[in-house]
């Protein structure tokens, strides 16, 4: 076992609890891992299925109808997701996001959602979904604590989203559910755009366009090599410097300062004073030293990198009778032991065997 769990003195750090104060008593010592990265971060997927099947993330052609998804006896239950999102907030996690597959598939999600806003300690609770349930949902789960969203939306041009999420799913409905979020109260509210050569880069400076001055951020990410099953080439990413080149052309930007160390979005502003847009720019300008994020399968396995191949087995800590302290100690080990940097190592020739499905582990 790893008993040296990279643990320094100016790590140690007090527990905040959800008003941000100290909490007296429960002194947390944090953990950072082998290049020194502490752990902030947990992404939860509750599920590995999804309604959409966009062709950069789980295409028809791997996750057709004969694919097997996971069964739902291996799913972490609601009680067992928060046990370990409790123990993880112990160990330093501060925000939460949950993920998928489609988060908003899961049946009772609200009831999840409850539970985890109840953590003491949990900062930012979030959580990234396609949209298409949001008209339905959005009360109910900013009832049940979610302060706020984010919502992927490749394009504002109907025939470009039908042809992305490639079940014929019409752009309005998530324009609806978008609107539905906010007068729900889920505020900020963001906006995810995957930009892919040759399918929705001409239409981006459309999407600026209708965000400017709205209030809701669009960050526009690079189309990246997630899983196995993407047919992933380096030519199909449309890079940050280009998109950001093609919007300042017609409103012009510039940088903001981060919001934190760490910040996956590059940030940008419209000189004229409407609002920003965000550039994830994980293929051109990896960010793998500032991440900070642990990510939970639906099936309990938790992952130290979003392009891990195995990850770690909590469920079964969980059905085995382990107690908190016992998975504590198993967590701050393998915490403690990461070294992961992959898309810093990654070169245009990069193809490893087998990493993890984006749709699996949560994007
Ligand atoms: N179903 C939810 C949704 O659509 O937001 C949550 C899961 S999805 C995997 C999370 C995010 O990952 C989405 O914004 C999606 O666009 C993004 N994503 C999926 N595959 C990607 C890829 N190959 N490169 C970059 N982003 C990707």
């Amino acid at each position: 076992m790893v008993r040296d769990i990279g643990l320094t003195s100016d790590d140690r750090t007090t527990a905040p609890t959800s008003d941000g104060t100290a909490q007296a008593g429960a002194r947390v010592e944090s953990l950072v891992d082998s290049l020194r990265r502490p752990l902030r971060d947990l992404r939860i997927s509750v599920t590995d299925r999804c309604n959409f099947r966009c062709t950069y993330c789980m295409p028809k052609e791997v996750f057709g109808r004969g694919y097997q998804f996971l069964d739902r006896e291996k799913l972490l239950t609601f009680e067992e997701t928060a046990r370990l999102a409790r123990i993880f907030v112990q160990q330093g996690v501060q925000k939460i996001r949950l993920t998928g597959g489609e988060p908003t598939l899961r049946r009772g999600l609200p009831k999840l959602i409850g539970m985890l806003a109840a953590i003491d300690g949990l900062k930012d609770l979030t959580m990234t979904t396609n949209g298409s349930r949001l008209v339905d949902l959005a009360g109910e789960l900013r009832e049940a604590g979610l302060k706020r969203i984010t919502v992927s939306l490749d394009s504002l041009d109907d025939t470009v989203f039908r042809s992305m999420n490639d079940v014929d799913f019409p752009v309005d409905q998530v324009l609806l559910g978008i609107e539905a979020a906010r007068e729900a109260g889920l505020w900020p509210i963001k906006i995810n755009t995957v930009v892919k050569r040759g399918a929705n880069e001409h239409t981006v400076v459309d999407l600026a366009r209708h965000f400017r001055g709205t209030g809701y951020i669009v960050r526009f990410i690079e189309y990246m090599d997630v899983g196995n099953s993407n047919g992933w080439r380096m030519d199909d990413v449309v890079t940050a410097a280009e998109v950001l080149a093609m919007i300042d052309r017609e409103f012009p930007l510039e940088p903001v300062a981060p919001d934190y160390p760490g910040e996956v979005a590059q940030r940008w502003r419209y000189k004229d004073g409407a609002g920003e847009i965000g550039v994830i720019a994980s293929v051109t300008q990896p960010f793998c030293g500032g991440c900070t994020r642990a990510r939970l399968s639906a099936d309990g396995r938790m992952y130290t990198c979003l392009f891990g191949k195995m990850g770690y087995d909590l469920r079964k800590l969980l059905r085995s009778g382990k107690s908190d302290e016992e998975i504590e100690e198993f967590l701050r080990s393998r915490w403690s032991a990461r070294k992961d940097r992959y898309s810093e190592l990654r070169s245009a020739r990069t193809a490893p065997a087998s990493k993890v499905e984006m749709s699996y582990v949560g994007g």
